[in-house]
């Protein structure tokens, strides 16, 4: 079922969009070469602490988990995407990381990822990098009062496209509100003018995820972390955006925190 949210109600999900902001912002500041994936997963949980927040991780147990992910952060480096289950590794020099963060606050959730790179970069990283953001932008500027679920779709794809990425369809965008996966789906691939109207009140999260050279997915055998098929890197960007009369809003926004 979709719902619809009030402008009261948009404004209520502020504080959690804040949250996952600036929490994303300090752990991509923090995070360096030689920094261990539980210790992010360790600050993530005693920030998520100190503001009273709920984390929507840490008991989330879907059909295709192995067992609750009993973390509260997506960690994924390199070939890992999506679902990352932080482990004891310590980032080496050029790994791709990408943090995945969702918690409610105040009975609202805000979700949102971001990809970067600790120590030296390589080119196709950035690259790749670069194009699930401005996916991402594409996506925003399609979330409009008027159009369909499928415009947000297909400028997501164009974006990939252009830049000889393929896309899978099977994880994508979603709707977010008091629980973290809501109606609608957002495809990271559509047809324009197709699926759900966009009206004032949707708020969605938008994800592409990209692969550099497969659009296959394997599951790591600790049953949630999420690889490419042929060992080729991966990067996310997500924000959570209402859409209202005045156009997208996103409510994770971090740009007014630090340069991504
Ligand atoms: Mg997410």
């Amino acid at each position: 079922m979709i719902e619809l949210r009030t402008p009261a109600e948009i404004e209520a999900m502020r504080p959690a969009g804040r949250f996952v902001a600036e929490t994303l912002a300090a752990l991509r500041e923090e995070t360096k070469v030689g920094t261990n994936l539980l210790a992010i997963d360790r600050r993530a949980h005693d920030l998520i602490r100190r503001a009273g927040a709920e984390s929507c991780y840490i008991d989330y147990h879907p059909s295709f988990g192995a067992s609750p992910f009993g973390k509260v952060i997506c960690t994924s480096v390199n070939d890992a995407v999506l679902h990352g289950l932080p482990h004891d590794y310590a980032l080496r020099d050029g790994d791709l990381v990408t943090l995945d963060f969702a918690v409610s606050v105040d009975g609202w959730v805000a979700d949102s990822a971001v990809s970067f790179v600790v120590g030296t970069p390589r080119d196709e990283d950035l690259a790749l990098i670069d194009t699930t953001q401005r996916a991402l932008d594409a996506a925003i500027a399609a979330a409009a009062v008027g159009g369909r679920i499928g415009d947000i779709s297909h400028a997501i794809a164009e974006v990939a496209r252009a830049d000889g990425y393929d896309i899978n369809t099977d994880f994508g965008g979603h709707g977010v509100g008091r629980t973290m996966h809501g109606d609608p789906h957002v495809p990271n691939d559509g047809k324009p003018g197709r699926g759900y109207p966009l009206r004032a009140g949707l708020v969605v999260a938008l994800e592409p995820w990209f692969l550099q050279t497969t659009d296959e997915l394997v599951t790591d055998p600790d049953g949630w972390t999420l690889r490419s098929a042929d060992g080729s890197r991966g990067a996310h960007a997500e924000h959570t955006v209402a859409i209202t009369d005045e156009g997208p809003l996103v409510l994770t926004d971090r740009s007014f925190l630090s340069v991504d």
